[in-house]
């Protein structure tokens, strides 16, 4: 499918016109960065594992009701989306202490939490994403109320989603970020899960051994990131197109 012209370039996704007016398609790129980009590089194999990764979690969390963006993987690099206008909120949800949190209230890393904690930060790399109090969301218009009631019981059912399936292959869902899209049907607006689902944007611990499958891999030079995702992919039955298949049968005679 011949991708149309770019229309925002991230810092490990692009975004391109898609086929139909309120389609993009969506292209993960090996980049990786860390501390608001400060921290950079590229790792091979990263974008594929992650397009993968992020359509296997999109495509659950549709059977069981959750609306996302998600249409369909085109190829290793590329999904097709529906076109959406981003809240301007990173949506994060905690079970574990790690990272922010701990820094923040003095918590000693893998706390479990009295209960799944949503936190929001308003996206705007220039302030670093600050996290903002409901207050803050509603008194500047980023999202209303009933947005907001909306947004955390989505966040906690793709929690609940994700803990399960995370589970069910021995790794803990620490914490995760999402994004959500508004989508207009007539008057009437939806909000459905956006961006991507996959180890950048989430921690995942091994349950036995409490080895880091997710981005902080990265952030803190604890390996090899690809091999940890490959490990994730591999656990959960997904892998890249390009891993090697099994040979055709041939036909003898
Ligand atoms: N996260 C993310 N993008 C961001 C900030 C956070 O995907 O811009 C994810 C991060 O990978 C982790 C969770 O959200 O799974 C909570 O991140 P935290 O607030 O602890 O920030 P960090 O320690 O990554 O700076």
């Amino acid at each position: 499918m011949a991708r149309g012209k770019m229309i925002y370039e991230g810092k490990a996704k692009i975004l391109y016109e898609g086929p139909e007016p309120d389609t993009l398609v969506q292209y993960f790129k090996d980049d990786a960065t860390a501390f608001n980009a400060e921290k950079k590089d590229v790792i091979d194999g990263k974008g594929a594992l992650n397009n993968r990764l992020s359509e296997y979690f999109m495509n659950g969390l549709m059977q069981i009701g959750i609306p996302t963006h998600f249409i369909k993987r085109l190829n290793m690099r590329e999904q097709l989306i529906r076109k959406v206008e981003i809240v301007p909120l990173e949506v994060i949800v905690r079970n574990t202490a790690a990272g922010s949190i701990c820094k923040r209230l003095g918590i000693e890393e893998g706390t479990q939490l009295p209960r799944p904690i949503v936190e929001f930060s308003y996206k705007d790399d220039a302030l670093g994403d600050p996290l903002v109090p409901e207050e803050y969301i509603i008194a500047f218009g980023w999202a209303s109320q009933r947005d907001l009631d909306d947004i955390i019981a989505l966040a906690l059912r793709v929690n609940d989603f994700m803990s399960g399936v995370m589970l069910g292959v021995g790794i803990k869902l620490v914490d995760f970020k999402i994004e959500i899209g508004r989508v207009w049907d007539g008057d009437f607006q939806r909000l459905i899960i956006a961006d991507e689902i996959s180890p950048d944007s989430c921690r995942l611990w091994d349950i036995e051994t409490g080895e880091h499958l997710d981005k902080d891999v990265f952030r803190r030079d604890l390996g090899n990131l690809a091999d940890a995702y490959t490990e994730v992919a591999r656990r959960l039955g997904v892998l890249p197109s390009n891993a090697p298949q099994p040979s055709k049968p041939t036909l003898v005679n």
